[in-house]
């Protein structure tokens, strides 16, 4: 069975082709700048890159189809032999607990949640249409970052604010990275030999965007994003959470309206308005060892919000068993796993720093002797995707 992943953004889209037999790729790539001019980078049989017009997504889709069927690069005879295409999207409200196949009202439950996430869902829903188009009678499924986190309790999901607003507004935490805390769990309880559902975890996912989950016996109980992925941590270039109040303040005090303060804490905050060095972990990283102060504040501050938020679902569970770090810095970086892990030796975790130099492979980084284990395991949405998509077909 073969089963195409797409992940649109507004402006891009990636796609994997994985065989699930055996669960290999056969084909990856992205299409970049769509709606500006276009670039395919495809990787099959062959690396090929091209600079192709894409007008919108279903020209880049009609792109990457091209691409897959080539007789150089591509990896298919047929367009028949795609099973089934298996789409993120990212926000499924409370509408959805776990990936479906798509109907017309699923499509409309999506074009419901884009109030709740305007920049990702109307290009996902774009992507899904795109290929309705192209791809006829190919059946088609969507998983969504935010169906993990459906189990969380009403404690942990709600604001304390009149409850009228989370009934008129649905005003709630809803959380990301929900297909990425979920295979890391599941990874987790296979490298500890254990049932999930055994377990309490805590993960970790620090990319550029970084949320932390609990997984009490298999369930995300709590998450760090909410209502939306500026919650939380801070990130690349969020801020994070931060007293409401500031807003209003700024707009006050700065004479700017209130679509520029959420510009200023999505896109100019986190590490990169910290350090004024960049969004990229390694160049603050880089930046710290020539001795730059304020890139030293910015991971400081970075890894401290991590471990607090790993103390929070400790205390939520009543213990852990592992923590896990998944994603760019989590999987990469030793010295931010290092710098979280030294605030966790009340739980009766300790790195063991040889164990901790390795970097994008699974492993366990804990002392034989820490009570919890300390674990790195590269995340795998796409597979996650597919496994859903094909768990989905072979249900119907
Ligand atoms: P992601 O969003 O998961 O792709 O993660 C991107 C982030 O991971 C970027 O900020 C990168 O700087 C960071 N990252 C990737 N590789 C490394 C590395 N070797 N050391 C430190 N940070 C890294």
């Amino acid at each position: 069975m073969k089963i195409l992943v797409v992940n649109c953004g507004s402006s891009s889209l990636k796609y994997q082709l994985i065989d699930m037999e055996g669960e290999r790729v056969l084909a990856k790539g992205l299409c970049e700048r769509i709606g500006i001019d276009g670039r395919l980078k495809h990787s099959g049989k062959a690396e090929y890159t091209a600079d192709a017009e894409m007008k919108n997504h279903t020209d880049a889709i009609r792109l990457v189809l091209d691409a897959l069927l080539n007789k150089d690069h591509g990896v298919l005879n047929s367009i028949g032999e795609v099973n089934a295409v298996g789409h993120r999207v990212v926000h499924g409200g409370e509408y959805f607990s776990q990936s479906v196949i798509v109907t017309g009202e699923v499509k409309k439950a999506i074009e419901e949640c884009c109030a709740l996430a305007p920049l990702h869902n109307p290009p996902n829903l774009i992507g899904i249409n795109a290929c309705e188009e192209l791809m006829p009678g190919v059946p088609q499924a969507v998983v969504f970052d935010t169906a993990f986190h459906q189990t969380m309790p009403p404690k942990a999901y709600l604001y304390a604010i009149p409850y009228e607003l989370y009934e008129k507004r649905k005003i709630r935490k809803y959380g990301f990275h929900g297909t990425s805390h979920k295979y890391v769990a599941q990874r987790a309880a296979a490298m500890l030999g254990k049932p999930l559902e055994s377990l309490k975890i805590i993960t970790c996912h620090l990319g550029n965007g970084a949320s932390v989950c609990a997984v009490e016996y298999g369930k995300s109980i709590d998450t760090s994003m909410g209502l939306t992925p500026l919650e939380g941590l801070a990130m690349g270039t969020r801020s994070g959470s931060l007293d409401p109040a500031i807003i209003p303040f700024l707009v006050e005090k700065e004479r700017i309206s209130v679509k520029d303060v959420e510009n200023i804490l999505n896109k100019k905050s986190g590490v990169l308005g910290l350090s004024g060095v960049s969004s990229d972990f390694r160049d603050i990283e880089d930046a710290k060892k020539q001795g730059n102060s304020r890139a030293v504040i910015a991971l400081d501050l970075f890894h401290y919000r991590v471990a607090k938020t790993v103390g929070e679902y400790a205390a939520a569970m009543n213990g852990a068993d592992a923590v896990v770090f998944t994603a760019g810095l989590g999987e990469n970086s030793m010295s931010s796993r290092a710098e979280v892990c030294s605030y966790l030796g009340y739980l009766g975790l300790r790195a063991d720093s040889q164990k901790n130099n390795t970097r994008g492979k699974e492993a366990d980084f804990a002392t034989d002797d820490s009570k919890v284990r300390a674990l790195v395991i590269p995340t795998n949405e796409e597979l996650m995707i597919a496994r859903d998509t094909a768990g989905l077909l072979a249900g119907r």
